[in-house]
């Protein structure tokens, strides 16, 4: 259909969320089991397992957790954040048994294909198998860092168990929250130090000698560059170092009040399909508004929807009017149509053969409202309610 508004343009047919939220019906789920609709905002999100965007592969959370959630095998470009891949080289090397000759061998390094970054802009020399064998760099406070760790952990721990023997104690006392709140006494520490260093800040005296050392911007990394590896923060490009790919999480939605999952991915993440995907797009009719109508004021004016039925079986459409104002910007008086309307089922033949998709559809007076598919697969008939705001556009000016 031409003319029909396209997907992006969500502003303008929202849904009512059960949370009081108006949402795009794409941004939507539908829950099933208490048959309300839900947002992102109203659902909770569950970690299902981090896997690497970019070799896909999964990672169980406890290694996720130890691996610093990161890739053993993929790198991002530190100058741009693309991703870098293996390129193939080859360089002279003296042959051992013959010293006089030199044979080619084939050696590797790691580009970005986004900005041409190299490792060897790095200075770090090329290696020998694909794979890489990239050495990371060495972090001079790793020890410190891997003791104040294992500190803080051991003080988790303890906090923990006093936690466990607390609940068995009825009354707690607004001190003993106050200092639970402090978990490792920083923010006391904070405050001391706050107290014990002012701000400095200086006037300028007169004819005072103002020095401003011009960076030069080929050679300085820029912030994003600095912090992506917030352990080095080198300063020149010269210093930038290869690091490893961040993991991703593939999350599953569930609903706030029944708990029942929204949405839950298959388990491999080179698998693009759901085990459970309760969008709103696939179970609610979409509309969308034939643009044209001309509004002038106090003059009717004849607005065409379109319903797209997305469920197999067909659903039947009452209107109703407003009833109340739920906070609702109603600027038209709206005649709805009184006739009950009857969407015919989704046919997905009708995708592929254009013929068929001109037969006529008759109204079934037997037709059932929205069919859920339930658990145990037997089809239950449910009467939805939505409340929808349509934004048809602006007032025509008059004389026009
Ligand atoms: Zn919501
Ligand atoms: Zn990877
Ligand atoms: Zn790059
Ligand atoms: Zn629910």
């Amino acid at each position: 259909m031409t003319g029909i508004l396209s997907l992006c343009d969500n502003k303008i047919v929202q849904y009512l969320c059960a949370c009081g939220k108006w949402k795009s019906i794409y941004r939507l789920y539908l829950c099933r089991h208490c048959y309300k609709i839900r947002c992102g905002d109203c659902v909770l999100h569950e970690v299902d397992s981090p896997y690497c965007p970019n070799c896909l592969e999964n990672m169980p959370s406890a290694e996720a957790k130890l691996k610093k959630n990161r890739c053993v095998n993929c790198f991002d470009c530190p100058s741009c954040g693309h991703t870098l891949t293996p390129r193939a080289t080859s360089q002279m090397v003296s042959n051992p048994d013959d010293p006089g000759k030199s044979t080619p061998k084939k050696m590797f390094y790691l580009a970005c294909g986004f900005c041409r970054w190299t490792t060897r802009d790095g200075g770090i020399p090329d290696k020998p198998t694909v794979s890489g064998g990239w050495e990371d760099m060495e972090n001079p406070y790793a020890a410190r860092l891997s003791s104040l760790l294992e500190h803080y952990q051991q003080l988790a721990q303890r906090e923990k168990a006093e936690k466990e023997r607390k609940k068995y104690v009825r009354r707690r006392s607004h001190l003993m929250y106050a200092a639970s709140m402090d978990k490792y006494g920083m923010v006391s520490v904070a405050a001391k130090r706050k107290g014990l260093m002012p701000p400095t800040t200086g006037t300028l005296k007169e004819n005072e000698e103002v020095t401003v050392t011009i960076l030069k911007e080929p050679d300085t990394t820029k912030m994003h560059q600095r912090m992506s590896s917030v352990e080095f923060q080198p300063a020149e490009t010269g210093d930038l170092f290869p690091g490893h790919k961040h993991l991703l999480i593939r999350r599953s939605l569930r609903c706030k009040e029944c708990e029942h999952n929204l949405s839950k991915p298959e388990f491999n993440p080179l698998s693009t399909k759901f085990k459970i995907q309760l969008i709103a797009i696939l179970h609610i009719p979409e509309i969308r508004v034939v643009p044209g109508a001309e509004f002038r004021h106090k003059k009717d004016t004849k607005v065409t929807l379109t319903f797209t039925n997305p469920v197999n079986t067909n659903t039947k459409i009452q209107f109703l009017q407003v009833e109340g104002n739920a906070g609702e910007e109603v600027t038209a008086k709206i005649d709805v149509p009184k006739k009950e309307l009857v969407l015919a089922h989704r046919d997905d033949a009708t995708m592929y053969d254009e013929m068929s998709s001109q037969q006529e559809f008759k109204d079934d007076s037997r037709s059932t409202a929205t069919t859920l598919p339930s658990e145990n697969q037997e089809q239950q008939t449910v009467w939805l309610e939505h409340r929808i705001n349509v934004n048809l556009g602006t007032l025509l000016q008059q004389g026009k």
